[in-house]
């Protein structure tokens, strides 16, 4: 079995900047010559996740229409006091779609669905430049 790990460093506009990570993660896959296993997206940090979406424009202003509902900006969090910061609502959203994604392939192909796109999502209040580790394990 091999385990190939790479590091990408992504720009982001933050403010919920959801960006595709599937040509690069499809790409990472053809290069390591592995044929069947999983990969692995995980963006170290807490404010910012991978999850998949469907990568259009609809959603893409859909999801942070939803976000700013259900775990606003600029309401009262404790987190806010802790730091003197003021990006709890980001901290949250992290926590709450997770930091990672796992993604199965055979025969050199991922087996993501149809309209299912690999993304990272900034939820930081300003721009940032993300790693993201690409692990992909298998034979
Ligand atoms: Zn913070």
């Amino acid at each position: 079995m091999k385990i190939i790990t790479v590091k990408h460093i992504i720009d982001t506009c933050g403010n919920t900047d959801v960006i595709d990570l599937t040509g690069l993660v499809i790409s990472e896959l053809d290069k390591s010559y592995i044929k069947n296993g999983s990969v692995l997206i995980f963006v170290p940090g807490c404010t910012a996740s991978v999850t998949t979406i469907e990568y259009e424009p609809g959603l893409k202003r859909d999801l942070p229409e939803l976000l700013a509902k259900l775990i606003p900006e600029g309401r009262h969090y404790h987190h806010n006091k802790t730091w003197g910061d003021n990006n709890a609502h980001a901290h949250l959203r992290s926590s709450v779609f997770g930091t990672s994604l796992n993604v199965p392939f055979e025969n050199g192909e991922l087996l993501l669905g149809t309209w299912q796109q690999i993304v990272l999502i900034d939820f930081d209040e300003r721009p940032r430049k993300r790693k993201v580790i690409i692990q992909l394990t298998g034979e």
